[in-house]
């Protein structure tokens, strides 16, 4: 039912109307200039809002594209290094298979690298030791020998023995024969005295020229005299043609022969022994033993 239809509002209707739709208006007026007013003020926010977010949104822009271009040149950044890592690996890879090859090539091999280095150890250090030419033991080596012969023959009160054996003639023999065959029999008495050693220790060396000397450890001096003859004997048997010689037919050796028990001193008053005697050997006539 409407207010036209209301019974009660048609009586009272005919005295308030005009006056109620006057206040009704101003207040609706009223109403409406405050919801303009409201409106107007949220417009008015609205737009400083607007205002500043296309402000703000241009700063933010440019930070976005400043932020862009940095993100740029660091992905070509990093592309650049990994570009390099790539490569660095790579040549590690390779480096590292080369490695492996040498390192499996060492590992096959030591056994022969070992072998070949201890060859070659063995044989510059016998080379040191030995003379070139009848392959006897070097003075160096004959040092040595006599040095630590004698150290033990005084610890032990044991006599040394040494020969030092001669060639007699043996200039005639070259100028007879040649140099060259004056070395091959050189080579051939070096053979008969390295021949005529049996016990470990005794060595032959060559002295100088055709002069060799024999160490005989804990030897007396018949024993030494002994050996001596042995290599007369062993020398007759190779029978080396002289050729020019007054003894004889063949090469002979003058050979002194002395033994010490070693005390205080080094081994120089044996050197000078069977030198000594040596002399005397020649002196007497050579091809002969004097001890
Ligand atoms: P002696 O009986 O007094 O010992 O007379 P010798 O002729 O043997 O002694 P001398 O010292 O007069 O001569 C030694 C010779 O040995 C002279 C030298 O040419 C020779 N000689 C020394 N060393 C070598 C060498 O390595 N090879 C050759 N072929 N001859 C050498
Ligand atoms: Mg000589
Ligand atoms: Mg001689």
């Amino acid at each position: 039912m409407n207010a036209t239809e209301d019974p009660e509002r048609k009586l009272a209707a005919p005295v308030h109307a005009p006056y109620v739709k006057v206040l009704d208006l101003e207040q609706t007026l009223s109403d409406l200039t405050a919801m303009v007013d409201q409106l107007q003020s949220e417009r008015d926010d609205l737009e400083i809002a607007l205002t500043t977010a296309i402000e703000h949104g241009d700063a933010i822009e440019s930070q976005l594209a400043t932020a862009n271009v940095q993100l740029q040149k660091e992905v070509l950044e990093r592309r650049n290094v990994e570009k390099q890592l790539r490569l660095l690996v790579a040549t590690i890879t390779e480096k590292s298979r080369d490695l492996e090859l040498v390192l499996q090539t060492i590992t096959e091999h030591a056994d022969q690298i070992d072998m070949e280095w201890l060859k070659r150890y063995i044989e510059s250090e016998s080379a040191a030791r030995h003379d070139s030419l009848t392959g006897l033991a070097n003075r160096r080596m004959l040092d040595e020998a006599i040095a630590s012969e004698w150290a033990r023959g005084r610890r032990e009160s044991r006599p040394v023995a040494m020969l030092m054996c001669d060639v007699d003639h043996f200039k005639e023999y070259n100028d007879l024969h040649g140099h060259r065959a004056g070395d091959e029999c050189l080579r051939r008495i070096a053979d008969v005295l390295g021949g005529a050693l049996h016990r470990k220790g005794d060595l032959a060396a060559r002295y100088g020229g055709e002069e060799f000397i024999v160490l005989l450890p804990n030897t007396d001096r018949e024993g030494a005299r002994a050996i001596a003859a042995n290599i007369q004997r062993a020398l007759a048997h190779e029978a080396i043609e002289h050729g020019n010689s007054p003894l004889g037919a063949h090469i002979t050796l003058s050979i002194g022969v002395s033994a010490m028990v070693p005390e205080n001193g080094d081994e120089g008053p044996l050197f000078a022994e069977v030198d000594r005697l040596l002399y005397r050997a020649k002196q007497q006539g050579r091809n002969r033993i004097v001890a």
